[in-house]
């Protein structure tokens, strides 16, 4: 299986960037990753301010992905998170929620021991892995990692994890995947601006689909599948326009499935989830989360 060191790594989502690796539809490949802040906070005594943040939320990559052309869909299946033995997270001011209330910074360094997160001596958090960059170049000028949109970047979804298949927009030739920004734990919101943010490597399968394939017909991106539900996702700086927005797609979804703009609608009401990603990065990003029977390709 090919593999992508984590030194072979993005800062922006671009259609200018040269592609690291070449691979037919159906390949797997291993991407190493460094951690959202490339490795920079060695302790928790580590100086805020020395931090250079022109080198946080590196994604490993870009993949060409041979034959994707515009409006053609890629679809990434995770099949494995492999993440290392500590991570961090923090929070302070000006970051995050509660970023007007805190005076300071705070780092914890978090070891990771047989698949539970050391929050402290009494606490001890079950993992739930899963990838907070992930994303296609954009059509248009480039987009820091940090950003998600609808090429993908920074959406920090929990739902991003392993069994997941993640479906991102062909805005350029290739494609050009990338991916990073592994949590070891995180929770919906993100509110202290991280979750539990550590290096590692991620096995995905990469498959294209052409946009006038059935799955490019019906999706709206980007989307998420899993073994029982379908998700859209959408982002925006305001939360409110962006729960329009992924609720609007999995209507659209809805009506190519020969459902009415008024019954998906209530269907939605009735059986899914409106759920937050994060309300922290530069656009807030939300999820919609349907049982997947309802969705016939
Ligand atoms: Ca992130």
């Amino acid at each position: 299986m090919k593999k992508i060191p984590k030194e072979q790594s993005i800062y922006a989502f671009s259609a200018e960037n040269t592609p690291v690796l070449h691979i037919d539809s159906g390949e797997r490949v291993i991407f190493e990753t460094h951690d959202a802040l490339e490795g920079q906070i060695v302790d928790e005594n580590t100086p805020f301010d020395g931090l250079d943040w022109s080198r946080v939320n590196p994604a490993t990559g870009p993949v060409y992905v041979n034959g994707a052309e515009i409006g053609d869909i890629l679809a990434v299946s995770i099949e494995k998170i492999e993440v290392a033995a500590r991570g961090i997270a923090l929070c302070g001011k000006e970051l995050g929620v509660m970023g007007e209330k805190l005076e300071n910074y705070a780092i914890k360094s978090i070891p990771i021991e047989s698949g539970a997160a050391i929050f402290s001596p009494k606490i001890k958090l079950p993992l739930n892995k899963m990838i907070g960059v992930i994303g296609t170049a954009p059509a248009g000028s480039p987009v820091p990692c940090g950003v998600p949109d609808l090429h993908g970047g920074n959406m920090d979804c929990k739902d991003v994890r392993e069994g997941a298949t993640v479906f991102l927009p062909v805005n350029v030739a290739g494609g050009l995947l990338a991916l990073g920004d592994l949590h070891a734990a995180m929770a919906d919101g993100e509110v202290g601006v991280t979750g539990l943010e550590v290096a590692g490597e991620v096995t995905a399968q990469i498959k294209l689909y052409k946009k006038d394939s059935p799955k490019a017909a019906i999706l709206r991106l980007p989307a998420i599948i899993n073994e029982e539900h379908i998700m859209t996702i959408a982002s925006h700086e305001d939360l409110d326009i962006a729960v329009e927005m992924a609720v609007a797609n999995m209507v659209q979804i809805l009506e190519k499935c020969k459902f009415s703009g008024y019954d998906a609608t209530m269907l939605i009401s009735l059986a899914g989830d409106v759920r937050i990603c994060q309300v922290v990065d530069p656009k807030k990003t939300v999820r919609v989360v349907l049982p997947r029977k309802f969705v016939k390709f």
